[in-house]
């Protein structure tokens, strides 16, 4: 697989014919609770996908990287969809798109699958922590959880409508995206730009630990503040110089006061540089800050708060750059209904499905503020994401595939 693949993928549309008297293992259509059994006969053949994607190693800006894993997927859903697109973001790595053949017009209102293929785990990660399955059944390797084993649930959940011919009500689209990792940058208007034809939106992302699915994300914002202030001699002129760390120490104290925990408004100074040498008074100090919110509303007030503050010491100077990064998913009715066509789906697996909110973002938010229902974190069961002990439960992939795959019938 090199580059010339990726843009000979981009520039064409694979269409792709099936074989009308392919052979079905199961009467789904009659039984759609075999889902399960067959997804439980396939759990090894899944986990072989997901070892795959993850010893793939796929650091967000890793382009070359990032456009072989797209490459691969794409590979992959080829015989399964009606449109393959691989588009390459210069930089970046490649997203990918399959509108999936399951006998809907393609303009038809779809049901959109979303995820992303970047992960945050620098190359070289995997000789450290190589994918390892142990013997009380947690998988382990970076990216699994975040999200390489939703990418591969989503892929065999298409592979099962198609080749099971499964009837569904709408056109499905799986998007991949190779920048979610580091603010959707390349990827944010084409993400929105397909929910705006979708009348729901299913995101891939690792759930909450215990299967918990998300129906609220805080929404994000970032701001840069430089301060400037004055320098002079710290011991022959002090009182000529203005304090750009003072008067940051003072912001952030401010910045501090904005946390409303009750109303879910936190607001976090999480990196604070400034000053040369300690005789000298600084003339410049920067910091970096981060804050969330769970209703539009707030955020838009805590913007303009940051932006209007002003200086305290005399002479100094505030510059913010940023703003809110990604809308709040909001906890809407139309989140809970969506919500309640899973949970029925899972009570036919005998699975209880719960939902919740978390305080990260994902590409959900931008496709929630559309007003598109959206449920997120159907991947695999697990926990920690970003972390050392990142990690999935194999028992838990049957549940999840046949549960994205009922879903996708359902809505
Ligand atoms: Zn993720």
């Amino acid at each position: 697989m090199n580059l010339s693949d990726v843009n000979v993928l981009c520039m064409i549309q694979l269409l792709c014919q099936f074989s009308p008297n392919r052979q079905r293992l199961v009467d789904m259509k009659a039984d759609m609770v075999a889902l399960l059994p067959y997804f439980v006969q396939r759990q090894d053949e899944i986990l072989q996908l997901i070892k795959t994607l993850v010893e793939q190693e796929s650091t967000s800006r890793v382009e070359a990287q990032l456009n072989q894993i797209a490459l691969y997927v794409a590979t992959h859903l080829t015989p399964f969809a009606s449109v393959i697109r691989v588009l390459p973001q210069t930089g970046y790595g490649s997203h990918v798109l399959a509108r999936l053949a399951c006998g809907h017009p393609d303009d038809a209102p779809q049901i959109l699958i979303v995820g992303h293929l970047d992960t945050v785990w620098p190359i070289g990660t995997l000789e450290r922590l190589p994918f390892h399955v142990s013997a009380d059944g947690v998988a382990r390797g970076p990216g699994i959880f975040d999200m390489k084993s939703g990418v591969a649930i989503a892929m065999k959940a298409l592979e099962a409508i198609v080749t099971q011919n499964l009837p569904t009500k709408h056109p499905i689209t799986l998007l991949l995206t190779c920048d979610e990792e580091i603010g959707s940058k390349t990827s944010r208007e084409l993400v929105e730009a397909e929910a705006r034809r979708s009348v729901a939106a299913l995101v891939l992302e690792p759930p909450i630990t215990g299967g918990i699915v998300k129906t609220g994300r805080k929404g994000i914002g970032g701001f840069t503040l430089k301060v400037t202030g004055r320098a002079a001699h710290a011991g022959l002129d002090p009182a000529k110089g203005i304090n750009a760390i003072v008067e940051l120490a003072h912001q952030t104290l401010r910045l501090a006061a904005l946390n409303n925990y009750e109303r879910g408004i936190t607001v976090n100074v999480g990196v604070a540089n400034g000053g040369t040498t300690s005789n000298v008074i600084p003339a410049e100090a920067t910091a970096k800050i981060d804050f969330r919110f769970w209703h539009s509303d707030d955020g838009a007030k805590i913007e303009e708060t940051i932006r209007n503050l002003q200086p305290v010491l005399d002479g100094s100077q505030l510059t913010f750059t940023g703003g809110i990064n990604r809308p709040p998913m909001e906890r809407s009715e139309k989140n809970l209904a969506l919500f309640e066509i899973a949970k029925n789906c899972a009570a036919e697996f005998d699975i209880d499905l719960r939902e919740g909110q978390v305080g990260g973002g994902s590409d959900g938010n931008f496709i929630a503020a559309l007003g598109v229902p959206t449920l997120d974190g159907l991947g695999v069961d697990g926990a920690g994401a970003h972390a050392e002990h990142e990690h999935i439960i194999v028992a838990d992939i049957p549940q999840r595939a046949a549960l994205l795959t009922r879903l996708l019938t359902q809505i």
